[in-house]
């Protein structure tokens, strides 16, 4: 890890795949960095985004073939001091990516190399994953790759195979070897199969932290929730106890990512829903943005209206910041 003329200086000397203290440092000052170069834009508060900072946990390189320039200044116009790219697994046609369909998360993502470089290059700032389509001969070695070279969490993992295949379990054991959580796409019908049976994997890896993110994940907050491809973004009030609820509650290994419309969703969908889950789930949820803006100026952007929506609706500012920053830094080791 290197500091260019930053307050980041102090962390000169130390190596970037290494310690939690260097890590912790360095996300302090990204803090005191984005107050530095904060500007307007979005809806992120300019006041609170100068002062706080926030951890985004789910972001794309090359998403939705968006540029990297503009990608930069998206991020920090939303406010947030620290990035995590998750790439996508190589390039296949097999039926675990839907014959190419889900090549690039299904949006041009790109891969760990591409991830790894940028991530190199902007350490201040950014973070990275590592991932591969599970059911190859070498992904373990592959996703290993990566997080022997400081990758934070393997994902995102968003490809058509069982939850509980022997290829995924061997992802979830390697997981828990390199203390990192692993990120999962829970869409009905395309990507992990079987959700009313992860409850099997949450107990036979305990060590194994999982992140549920996308519609099924979010879909099933609602008891009364019946999984349908073609109804992935419910409205209306939400009975709390859905299968999401129960995980959360029951596991102390199952954590949420709020990003995406999906994440963002599930929290205005039922407003008074919204706020007893945050607090019923405060340890548990994390930002994340998921979101692919091409312009770097929108202000209607989804993943600051995600920012907006938490502070609206958490029910104290402690719990704000575990949403926004606190937990991240728990759960990834930052
Ligand atoms: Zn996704
Ligand atoms: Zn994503």
């Amino acid at each position: 890890m290197t500091a260019s003329g930053t307050p980041a200086n102090k962390n000169q000397q130390l190596d970037s795949k290494n310690s939690r203290l260097s890590r912790r440092d360095f996300i302090a000052a990204s803090g005191l960095f984005a107050l530095a170069v904060a500007v307007p834009g979005c809806q992120a508060s300019k006041t609170a985004a100068t002062t706080e900072p926030i951890i985004d946990i789910h972001q794309h390189l090359g998403y939705s073939g968006r540029p990297d320039d503009v990608f930069l200044e998206h991020q920090r116009k939303m406010g947030v001091t620290t990035t995590i790219l998750l790439p996508a697994g190589r390039s296949v046609n097999t039926a675990s990516t839907h014959e190419g369909v889900s090549n690039g998360l299904q949006a041009k993502c790109l891969g760990n190399e591409d991830c790894y470089n940028f991530a190199r290059a902007h350490p201040k700032e950014y973070l990275f994953g590592a991932n591969e389509v599970p059911d190859l001969a070498d992904a373990v070695k592959e996703i290993e790759k990566y997080l022997k070279l400081g990758a934070v969490v393997i994902g995102e993992q968003k490809f058509g195979v069982e939850c509980d295949s022997p290829e995924m379990q061997k992802i979830y054991q390697l997981a828990a070897h390199y203390h990192v959580p692993v990120l999962m796409h829970w869409q009905y019908k395309m990507y992990n199969y079987g959700f009313d049976r992860l409850h099997k994997m949450l107990k036979k890896y305990p060590k194994t932290i999982f992140i549920g993110h996308a519609q099924t994940w979010w879909a099933n907050i609602d008891k009364n929730n019946k999984d349908d491809a073609a109804k992935l973004y419910p409205k209306g009030k939400v009975t709390p106890g859905g299968i999401t609820d129960r995980y959360l509650s029951d596991y102390p290994n199952m954590f949420g990512d709020l990003s995406a419309g999906s994440g963002l969703n599930a929290l205005t969908r039922d407003e008074d829903h919204a706020r007893d889950f945050l607090e019923r789930h405060q340890d548990k949820l994390i930002y994340g943005s998921d979101c692919n803006d091409p312009q770097p100026t929108v202000h209607e952007c989804q993943g600051a209206k995600t920012i907006e929506t938490v502070r609206r609706l958490a029910p104290s500012k402690q719990i704000e910041r575990k949403l926004l920053y606190v937990n991240a830094q728990r759960v990834f080791r930052l």
